[in-house]
């Protein structure tokens, strides 16, 4: 019989009333033939204040500890769903990371999942049984609980469905797909079919909130068909036959008409940092990056120049804003190693980028962007360029402006 994960994140599961509502989502998928493991989050705000907990009571507090505190909100959602859908009839049963068991890597509070043995879990399905399964959460090597970073029960129901097999793996959440840019930002934005796993990728690293970056990793890797619905849609009114609304996230080979352009992300959480008359000789580049990296600051977008007389050259590139003031001080700590004259930097700055597989085969995709963002005054500070993508830094206050410009140059206006 085929499998199914479904995966409920907080908004779904954020009150009983709710989860009752979870509880006859999984009624119609049994009903339609499916054996079915749900993946729950925790209630939504739980998370939030359980680390706010851990945090009020330590500034400095054991990673583990932080674990055992944060896994419990999906440690609750996972039995109370289970106890709704045994309260309508449904044979279900709670799982914990450790009792499948998830393995993790050691890295407490943002760890990896590396194997998820499926055997027991297969067993129970076959003869019934639903699985509730507290996403967000594993087993480290050391014996405890390991949680997977913010958002990480997505990472939990893709990992799953991977390691039973499933058909697809439904994400449902407070969304009804994902559109070709943040429909805050342009009402006209359109809600697509399909995805392919690149694009999404693309997407959820540039800000589009919807899906955990890992989650996504793994979907391409294990080609995991992965479809973000809405919860919020009544369970009775859905069609037996035909595409529900959502998005499918599936490999590029399922998606009959290819665009060139899917869709436009932006991220205000960007910082542009430059090292002017920076000296360009072998090894500088190490001597910057170097440093930074041990400190556990992500670089982003990296734009060097060549020097025309082989001496001095600029280089710029961007860090989470968060970030910022940790790479200040790592740069002007290692000033010297380096040899640069001054360092300017900016916290008002906006990455916007374009994304979609078929600029692969086409050309002018860029041209077009400079051309659109260059008709509204908006002056570009760095590019960025990839295969399916073309990013732009710009001020953040041309942010909306360059997004609406770009989805409509590329013909993404709902018509
Ligand atoms: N509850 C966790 C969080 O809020 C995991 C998740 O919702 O995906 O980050
Ligand atoms: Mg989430």
């Amino acid at each position: 019989m085929a499998r199914l994960v479904m995966k409920f994140g907080g908004t779904s599961v954020a009150d009983i009333e709710r989860i009752k509502n979870v509880a006859q989502h999984v009624k119609r998928e049994l009903e339609a033939g499916y054996e079915v493991a749900v993946v729950v989050s925790a209630m939504s705000g739980v998370t939030n204040q359980l680390v706010g907990w851990t945090r009020e009571t330590s500034a400095l507090h054991d990673a583990r500890e932080y674990d055992a505190v944060v896994s419990s909100g999906e440690q609750v959602t996972s039995g109370l769903l289970a106890i709704a859908l045994q309260d309508i009839g449904i044979n279900a049963r709670s799982w914990q990371g450790w009792q499948i068991p998830i393995l993790t890597d050691s890295a407490h509070g943002a760890a990896r999942i590396l194997e998820i043995d499926g055997t027991k879990l297969v067993e129970r399905l076959a003869q019934g049984q639903v699985a509730v399964i507290a996403g967000f959460q594993g087993l480290a090597p050391d014996g405890r609980i390991a949680t997977l970073g913010r958002g990480g029960s997505d990472t939990s129901a893709v990992a799953i469905a991977a390691a039973i097999g499933a058909e697809r793996c439904d994400i449902y959440t407070d969304v009804d797909g994902v559109y070709t840019t943040d429909p805050r930002i342009v009402p006209k934005a359109r809600r697509l079919a399909r995805i392919a796993f690149e694009e999404m990728l693309e997407m959820a690293s540039l800000g589009a909130k919807i899906l955990q970056v890992r989650s996504v990793e793994l979907a391409m890797v294990h080609n995991v068909r992965t479809f973000v619905r809405s919860s919020f849609e009544d369970p009775a009114s859905i069609p037996r036959n035909g595409e529900p609304p959502g998005t499918l996230i599936c490999d590029e080979e399922e998606i009959v008409e290819k665009q060139t352009v899917t869709g436009i992300a932006y991220s205000r959480d960007e910082a542009q940092i430059s090292l002017r008359r920076v000296a360009d000789k072998p090894g500088v580049a190490a001597a910057v990056f170097g440093p930074l990296a041990e400190a556990h600051v992500n670089v982003d977008m990296i734009v060097q120049n060549i020097s025309e007389d082989g001496s001095t050259t600029d280089m710029t590139f961007t860090v989470p804003t968060a970030e910022y003031e940790r790479a200040r001080k790592v740069l002007n700590d290692s000033r010297e190693a380096i040899g640069y004259e001054v360092v300017q930097g900016s916290t008002d700055v906006a990455k916007v980028s374009v994304i979609g597989i078929g600029m692969r085969s086409h050309a002018g995709v860029a041209a077009e962007a400079f051309r659109a963002l260059a008709s509204k005054g908006i002056n570009i500070r760095a590019i960025t360029t990839s295969e399916i993508k073309i990013s732009v830094l710009i001020d953040a206050s041309y942010t909306e402006l360059a997004v609406r410009t770009l989805h409509s140059v590329y013909g993404l206006d709902k018509v």
